[in-house]
């Protein structure tokens, strides 16, 4: 039979998973020889052995409780009930992970009738030893027993009440033996019997109530809420006591060995004197801050102080430590590593490092990836009054105030008149572009995390709160209502984009700003880093968002967003409404310069760094108005203004939509078949982009364009659309008399395209994993209907783990992303390989990209200081590994 118990210096800290994590970490500190009071921890194991024997406490346990405790009984000279040396414990649980809210701890257990009085004769304190007495009637009533507290502050009331006292320490000793006998009468009307009195028995008891706590409601929803396994159990440590509430020399609290918040290498805590554990976290009293101590007890601070720094330099991080003073003695009673926030964990990470605690790489390590996006945006002051409107998905993070509009066309308009506005849509959609630009945040009624309003807002780095199922939207009369509340067109609100609130009116904000810590932590990144980092970028502003956040180059610009800026939409839809070539390309030649001035600001920003630019992507119909509307509009036209030219505008606008329009636009008249069909799109685009290189040359800034056709699925498309764009190149450069380097490659987004890998490579210079519309095409999904309908389902029921336009599926997707790159290699060793869309902004996703030998991932700007630290954090562990 194994071993189920276990003495505190017979453990460790890498027992957590038997000890759990409070008796692993007592275990290591007696180890290292800090005042920890001396105890044992019965394993996880006994637990699941308890359950299995149907809730008992085996015998083989029993014995073994016994003997540990006979150990106890002997290293402290105390003996559980005795009537001349009492030993008194506390029971507490400890699971593997931190788990608050499961049970309370149990204090004091081994006070009875006789012990109180030898606890007295002892301490010649009669006060405290019947204080400590009526605490542990109170604490195991409660939790043991399970009666409400409330019955027993009501005695204490009562009695304070007829003795005319106002606080607890008014109490006498005589006060207190008064209570306990009122608190004996309650257990008897609550349980039938009286309050037991055998230590043995309140142990066992205690031990139980430990077990049973595992299953209670709160621990069941709060191991749902945050995946911990059921199959865990929990541990029991039995600690023997320390009072911190002997006198004024005595005391308890607990502290942070470095500020949470701010990261501040000064200690960070509150304690309270003359109080025992619960004290603290109850609020009875307001605690005071640890550097007070230094005055009240300056021995006992200093030995804090000492270990606090002990405890840093052993566990390697910042600790969050529980501490009692009994008598001007100084005893540590748990610690663990400290919650932070992200700031705080960046300036933790780096000042520990500098200070040779840690290394770079665990410096590296410690800073989860996700976290650092807090950091780049404004948020909201906690400390602010605010009433919360609603709540929604906190789909995008960061915080903004302005006034809300309900379309595109306002958000744009009164962003052109320099007023901030909040764009409020039932959903929004590719049409929507304009006025999510123009806004300063974004809020749709409907619609998830991954919702097309979600999905363009995190890239742009905006806030964005979707699915706020409580918003009835009124985009007729321009208000919402939530309950009573009507908010009107132009009326200010503020949202939080990092919780999903929503608040009327203005709140004070917090500027982001990015430390030196914050500098240095990714400087270290991207010495260790194997795998470069680009980011998405259309636009001046996004590329130098870019650069400002350490991009190393920009591994998708996609020119449809180039397409649907104001000044050229009429253009375009010119463009597109041509009924010959000859006159669109009429159109093209008046779009030429405006592209060229383009992909110029572009590249001037990012000087001689790489630029991949894509050419047109979507369907052309996305470009035109919706067919629906109009058709109302052109319906409701017939009958009011029959004979305008207007009308006739519009019905041959309907007319063309109508033949544009397609059954599946994902799957259907778009990317390279739009460049097959109209080549003289495609043939624009190019000279623009070669006529912008050019004239970044004459100016010394040595571009090299990337061209990428997207949507490939056979190589013969990939030829032909690279012979265009070879010849377009020649011409262009012959005209300029210069030679210039350039490169032509694809986007891997069609299944067949990683398939035949080795066909399409011949004919490309790099490859770029176009993962989203991979994984569309791969599982079969359209992405808006999949998120829209069933994928919330999938993800409850476990039929998916995660969904896959947000974590890359390795099995299926990434299968395909490894074909893709052997078989495009194995004709093309040199051939470049990368990947762009959300995938390349999330942390297992770029690991998966560095193993599967990519050369870089590319990511909305605002992810690119993520995706550095996470492109480190793979590199380091599979180093650990090989
Ligand atoms: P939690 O996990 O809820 O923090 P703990 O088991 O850590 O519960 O205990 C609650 C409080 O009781 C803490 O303040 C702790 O320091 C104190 N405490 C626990 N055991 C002892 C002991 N043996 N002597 C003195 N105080 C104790
Ligand atoms: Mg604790
Ligand atoms: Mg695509």
């Amino acid at each position: 039979m194994a071993k189920q118990v276990y003495m505190f210096d017979e453990g460790h800290k890498d027992m957590k998973n038997q000890l759990g994590g409070k008796g692993a970490n007592l275990a290591e500190m007696t180890q290292i020889g800090l005042p920890v009071p001396y105890g044992f921890t019965i394993t996880t194991d006994a637990c699941h052995s308890y359950y299995q024997d149907g809730k008992l406490v085996n015998t083989a346990l029993k014995d073994e409780i016994i003997q540990a405790l006979h150990q106890l009984e002997a290293a402290t000279n105390k003996k559980l009930g005795d009537k001349e040396t009492p030993l008194f414990v506390s029971v507490r649980s400890g699971s593997v992970v931190s788990m608050p809210g499961m049970m309370d701890t149990v204090l004091n257990l081994g006070m009875n009738d006789l012990t109180v009085e030898a606890q007295k004769k002892l301490t010649g304190n009669g006060r405290f030893a019947y204080d400590s007495y009526r605490r542990f009637i109170q604490m195991f009533s409660n939790v043991v027993l399970g009666i409400d507290l409330y019955f027993f502050e009501n005695r204490l009331d009562q009695l304070k009440e007829a003795k005319g006292y106002i606080s607890d320490p008014e109490m006498t000793e005589e006060d207190w033996i008064e209570l306990i006998l009122s608190y004996k009468d309650l257990v008897v009307k609550h349980t039938n019997q009286p309050f037991p009195q055998d230590p043995i028995e309140q142990l066992m008891f205690a031990i139980h109530a430990v077990f049973d706590s595992w299953n209670n409601q709160r621990a069941i929803i709060y191991r749902q809420l945050n995946r911990i396994p059921d199959s865990y159990g929990t541990a029991v440590n039995i600690q023997s006591m320390v009072f911190g509430n002997t006198g004024n020399d005595s005391g308890t609290g607990v502290a942070f060995t470095r500020n949470p918040s701010t990261g501040e290498n000064l200690l960070y805590g509150e304690f309270l004197l003359n109080a025992q554990g619960e004290d603290v976290v109850a609020g009875i009293r307001t605690p005071q801050p640890i550097a007070q101590l230094e005055q009240i007890l300056p021995d006992v601070y200093q030995q804090f102080v000492n270990a606090s720094l002990l405890l840093e330099k052993h566990y390697r991080d910042m600790q969050d430590i529980e501490f009692t003073v009994e008598q001007g003695k100084l005893y540590i009673l748990q610690t663990r590593n400290g919650k932070r926030t992200a700031a705080s964990a960046v300036r933790i990470a780096v000042e520990m490092a500098e200070a040779g605690i840690i290394s770079k790489e665990e410096a590296l390590l410690s800073v989860e990836a996700e976290q650092l996006n807090q950091l780049l945006h404004r948020r909201i002051d906690n400390k602010a009054d605010m009433i919360i409107l609603t709540k929604g998905l906190p789909a995008s993070p960061g915080a903004a105030t302005g006034k809300v509009v309900f379309n595109s066309d306002e958000a744009q308009a009164y962003h052109d008149k320099g007023e901030k506005v909040i764009l409020v849509r039932p959903e929004t959609t590719p049409d929507d572009i304009q006025g999510i630009i123009a806004a300063e945040a974004v809020v749709t009624s409907r619609g998830g995390m991954t919702s097309h309003a979600a999905v363009v807002a995190r890239g742009m780095g905006k806030p964005c709160i979707c699915g706020v199922e409580s918003l009835k939207i009124d985009t007729q009369s321009k208000r919402f209502v939530v309950r009573e509340t009507t908010v009107n067109h132009l009326d200010i609100i503020t949202i939080d984009g990092d919780t999903g609130s929503i608040i009327v009116g203005e709140v004070p904000m917090i500027e982001p700003k990015n430390s030196s810590h914050f500098h240095q932590l990714l400087a270290w990144a991207d010495q260790e880093k194997g795998i470069d980092v680009r980011a998405n970028a259309d636009n001046k502003e996004d590329s130098l968002k870019a650069l400002e956040l350490g991009a190393e180059g920009i591994g998708l610009c996609r020119t449809e967003h180039m397409f649907m800026q104001a000044d050229r939409q009429k253009v375009v839809k010119e463009m597109i409404l041509s009924s010959s070539t000859q006159e669109r390309k009429i159109c093209l030649a008046q779009l030429l310069p405006i592209q060229q001035g383009d992909f110029e600001e572009i590249f001037e920003v990012m000087q001689d760094l790489p630029v991949t630019i894509r050419l047109l992507d979507p369907p052309l119909h996305e470009f035109l108005p919706d067919k629906e509307e109009l058709l109302i509009e052109v319906t409701a036209m017939r009958i009011t203004e029959p004979d305008s030219t207007l009308l006739k505008e519009k019905e041959l606008l309907l007319k063309k939509v109508q033949e544009l329009s397609e059954m599946n636009p994902m799957l259907g008249h778009r990317g390279c078949r739009l460049g097959l069909i109209h080549p003289e799109i495609y043939a624009m685009q190019a000279e623009a982009i070669f006529l912008a290189a050019i004239t970044m040359h004459q100016k010394g800034i040595h571009v090299k364009p990337e061209i990428m056709i997207p949507l490939v699925g056979h190589s013969n498309e990939l030829k032909i659309m690279r012979k265009l764009v070879i010849d377009t190149a020649e011409a262009v450069l012959a005209k300029a008399s210069i030679n210039m380097e350039y490169t032509i490659g694809t986007m891997i987004e069609i299944p067949r395209a990683a398939l035949t890998a080795e066909q399409i490579a011949a004919e490309a210079d790099f490859f770029s994993f176009g993962t989203n519309d991979l994984t569309q095409t791969t599982f079969g999904y359209s992405r808006d209907d999949a998120e829209g309908k069933f994928l919330q389902t999938y993800l409850e029921q476990n039929i998916l783990t995660e969904n896959p336009f947000r974590v890359l599926d390795k099995e299926g997707v990434g299968q395909l992303v490894e074909i893709g790159v052997n078989k495009g290699r194995s004709v093309k060793p040199e051939l470049k390989t990368g990947i762009c869309g959300e995938h390349g902004g999330e942390a297992s996703s770029i690991a998966f990209c560095l193993h599967a030998g990519l050369d870089y991932v590319s990511c909305s700007p605002f992810r690119v200081p993520l995706a550095r630290l996470a492109a480190a954090q793979a590199t380091i562990r599979r180093q650990a590994i090989t």
